[in-house]
């Protein structure tokens, strides 16, 4: 599954100087990034394998001058790829090099925050953990976690409807955005949602959260904002089979227990984050849950207790509760960390997808058995709670072959997520990656009239074009 990407426009790059130079007249000189040298800093993104050097950046920092921006290329007939922290493992956010980078990193402030009623505006270039750092003083979080958080922005997470290890009692983002400001490709400003529970009429809002950023440019969110939790603890169970680990999630969840988070790591993805994190993860064990809950001390203890009963019967080779908030801090540096941790030892692709969790078992299996037909290694990280996969497979760059293997691989192992009842993606986006995987997914029907809607936004295809739907079966209108 080697990634096509479509030829360049010659007329466009035959008009490169006229473009930059009619872009030049609508932001600030320093917000247009021509020179080779600074383009390359966003030929890629977290999918780093794939690159294009777009024709030009341009960086915003109010939502007119998005509106001025997009209004020129939709009359110039100028592709634009959004982008936020160029983070995305699915190349959502690669170019192609007769497209122009549309970065919103500038609009970074948090714009109002109604702690009454629970809201915060803010503009869609900050970094989703800086949204819980400005609330945080009022004993406020922004839930939803991706493990990038640092780094990526809520612009970002919203076009990929993103998630976290802590979203299984929260939601992901689009159960906790409220309302966005939309830059049509026209240049046309609209608000969608706001401040207020629910909105008349269709629910546009679910439209464009996950739109991939085909759809416009968001240049601000509002997003709910929750009262933090007394307290927090998460536990390891480690046990010593992958059935084991996966019966014992399924009784939890069926038991009624929604922990904050269950998250489940196999014996690699252990020893390679404990290596990193030194959390104190069991090292002897095939699988290993890290399971959050919150509330009270005694809601905390009396929750765990029944979490302890429900795994008894699954034999448990290791049980550790955390004692302290360093102690709690380390587990989840290690968890959060899993992608970084693996990147030092090997080099990998990760994959996304879910499945109906009490298929996990069986899927594990089926992974290990698809990765050592190629002869290469996996390590197993995942939301266990929601049945979102992370497999990391493993390969050697320096290899030649080794890089299509593990693509070929990781095909194979997206398509088992389907075939078993799951889902492409769980929180990672189409993006170039599963584009030419969608058929796998969805008929020709079900494309057609995804293209249709589409199409009502953006006629021409000029927004973030290469992505989501199979090249050859695309609508233009
Ligand atoms: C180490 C690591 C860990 C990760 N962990 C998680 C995780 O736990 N959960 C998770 O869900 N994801 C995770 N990701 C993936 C990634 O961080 C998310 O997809 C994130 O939401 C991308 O945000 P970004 O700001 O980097 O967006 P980008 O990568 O810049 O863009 C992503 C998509 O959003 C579109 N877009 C960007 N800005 C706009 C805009 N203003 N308007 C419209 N569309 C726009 C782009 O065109 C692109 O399609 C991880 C990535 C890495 C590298």
């Amino acid at each position: 599954m080697s990634i096509a990407f479509p030829a360049p426009d010659a007329g466009i790059l035959s008009r490169r100087s006229e473009i930059l130079a009619g872009l030049s007249r609508l932001v600030p000189g320093e917000a247009l990034i021509v020179s080779e040298d600074e383009r390359r800093a966003f030929e890629t993104d977290g999918l780093t394998a794939y690159r294009r050097l777009p024709l030009a950046v341009v960086l915003p920092s109010t939502t007119e001058e998005v509106a001025a921006v997009l209004r020129f290329c939709h009359e110039n007939g100028v592709k634009v790829v959004p982008r936020g922290a160029g983070t995305s493992l699915a190349g959502g956010a690669i170019p192609q090099e007769d497209a122009i980078v549309l970065g919103v990193a500038k609009m970074n402030r948090v714009l109002e925050v109604d702690f009454e009623n629970r809201t915060a505006r803010v503009q869609a270039g900050i970094t989703n953990l800086a949204i819980s750092q400005a609330v945080a003083h009022e004993g406020f979080f922004y839930a939803p976690d991706p493990s990038s958080q640092l780094a990526c922005t809520i612009a970002g997470n919203i076009a990929m409807n993103s998630g976290g290890a802590h979203c299984l009692k929260y939601g992901v983002t689009t159960n906790n955005l409220m309302g966005v400001t939309l830059v049509l490709l026209d240049g046309t400003v609209v608000e969608i949602g706001g401040d207020h529970l629910d909105s008349p009429g269709y629910d546009f809002l679910g439209l464009i959260t996950g739109s991939e950023g085909q759809l416009g440019v968001v240049t601000e969110a509002v997003v709910r904002i929750l009262r933090s939790a007394e307290g927090a603890r998460p536990a390891l169970l480690g046990f010593d089979s992958v059935e084991a680990a996966g019966a014992c999630v399924a009784a939890i969840i069926g038991a009624g227990i929604i922990p904050v988070a269950l998250e489940y790591m196999d014996r690699p993805a252990i020893q390679i984050c404990e290596a990193f994190a030194h959390a104190g993860y069991p090292l002897d064990v095939e699988a290993m849950l890290i399971i959050e809950v919150e509330g009270s001390d005694a809601e905390i203890e009396d929750m765990l207790r029944r979490i302890v009963a429900i795994a008894e019967p699954f034999r448990p080779r290791a049980m550790k509760v955390s004692q302290s908030e360093a102690e709690s801090a380390a587990i989840w540096k290690g968890r959060k960390s899993a992608f970084g941790a693996t990147g030092r030892i090997s080099d990998y692709i990760c994959m996304d997808g879910t499945i109906p969790t009490g298929q996990l078992p069986i899927v594990l299996q089926r992974i290990d058995e698809i990765v050592k037909h190629y002869g290469l290694g996996v390590a197993n990280v995942f939301h266990a709670g929601d049945g979102n996969l992370h497999p990391l497979v493993l390969f050697d760059i320096n290899k030649p072959g080794e890089m299509e293997k593990a693509e070929k691989a990781g095909e194979e192992i997206l398509k088992l997520c389907v075939e078993v009842g799951g889902c492409l993606t769980g929180e990672h986006g189409v993006g170039i990656e599963k584009r030419d995987l969608m058929r796998v997914q969805f008929s020709e029907t079900d494309l057609a009239q995804q293209m249709r809607v589409r199409a009502v936004f953006d006629p021409n295809w000029l927004l973030n074009p290469a992505k989501v739907f199979p090249l050859d079966g695309r609508l233009v209108a």
